[in-house]
């Protein structure tokens, strides 16, 4: 089955397979008709990006293009998939029609050495934002998200993971991904098969930002132990001297669910919001001038907290994310 899905049976798809997406202003309707073909689909391309100097830039990018859209979904390094358009769009270019083929067979890619299809018609298209130079990491949740994406659309065709392919194994000369694509099917195979170890996730049972009110000193509430239990990974968890737990008013200020004092200092020196904005501003990797703003800045920005626009986008409850 080689017709191009629809805006609405991706969309189904990809929320099917867990994945926190993002629909960029008019993307259904967004595409590149009229430059060439879309369709029949033979499978998926992975990029990434290359440098950008902000994430939400890069999203922008996408939509916009050098001359018109350059992708149709867009993974962040949290595992956002933004979706910037459906139908044609200009990322895979010329490549080896040898390997088109080997696509459509489903069986071991020869080497790229033509450019003499077009893929744009063939392939839909994932840009991950890392500048590629090596020195850019690649998260977890990126490539788990990458490999959730593809695996959404194999699944919805009924292809393997031999219908995944990196624009590098497509286009000669193209260094992109630049990570294994071998690993990337492998965890794509095991998405596909739906076992232990990568099925459709249980989707993230979080509950709706309970307000401002919640949070603040000798504040105890499940609120306060969900944000202590996000706090300890974060390396927080040292100063608490009992915790984080979230009820139990009854007990002494330090076994509530907060960091004790020194813990709060420290966030304070880091000039992060009181604690009742916290919760809006857990991540603080990566570097905050790398990140873009998102959702969650905004939100607090409306709730008197921080509005300085510079943040990272917020990893903390995706429904945190969202007025
Ligand atoms: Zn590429």
């Amino acid at each position: 089955m080689a017709t191009p899905l629809t805006s609405g049976q991706a969309l189904s798809a990809l929320r099917a397979a867990g994945l926190n997406i993002v629909e960029v202003r008019d993307w259904k309707n967004h595409n590149r008709a009229g430059h060439g073909a879309w369709g029949p689909m033979n499978g998926v391309v992975i990029h990434h990006t290359g440098d950008y100097s902000s994430q939400a830039q890069m999203v922008d990018l996408c939509y916009t293009g050098y001359s018109g859209l350059l992708c149709h979904t867009v993974i962040d390094k949290s595992g956002t998939c933004h979706m910037v358009g459906w139908g044609r769009a200009n990322h895979a270019g010329l490549g080896d029609g040898d390997v088109l083929q080997a696509v459509i067979d489903e069986r071991a890619l020869p080497a790229d050495n033509e450019a003499n299809t077009d893929g744009n018609g063939r392939f839909y298209g994932t840009e991950l934002i890392n500048s590629g130079g090596g020195n850019d990491p690649w998260p977890e949740a990126q490539v788990d998200a990458a490999a959730r994406w593809a695996a959404a659309l194999c699944r919805a065709h009924g292809w393997s993971e031999r219908s995944v392919i990196g624009h590098k194994e497509w286009q000669p000369g193209k260094p992109d991904p630049s990570f294994s694509m071998n690993d990337l099917r492998a965890r794509v195979a095991r998405y596909l098969k739906g076992g232990s170890s990568g099925g459709k996730p249980t989707p993230p049972n979080v509950p709706a930002f309970p307000g401002a009110a919640a949070f603040g000193n000798g504040k105890a509430n499940d609120s306060i132990l969900l944000l202590g239990q996000q706090l300890v990974p974060k390396g927080y968890g040292r100063h608490y001297r009992v915790g984080p737990s979230g009820t139990g008013a009854s007990r002494p200020p330090e076994h509530r669910g907060l960091p004790a004092r020194p813990g709060l200092d420290r966030l304070r020196r880091r000039r992060l919001p009181r604690p009742g904005n916290l919760a809006l501003t857990l991540q603080l990797t990566p570097p905050l001038e790398q990140g873009a703003p998102h959702e969650c800045v905004r939100l607090a920005a409306a709730q008197g907290g921080p509005s300085c626009g510079r943040l990272a986008h917020c990893h903390g409850p995706a429904a945190w994310n969202r007025p």
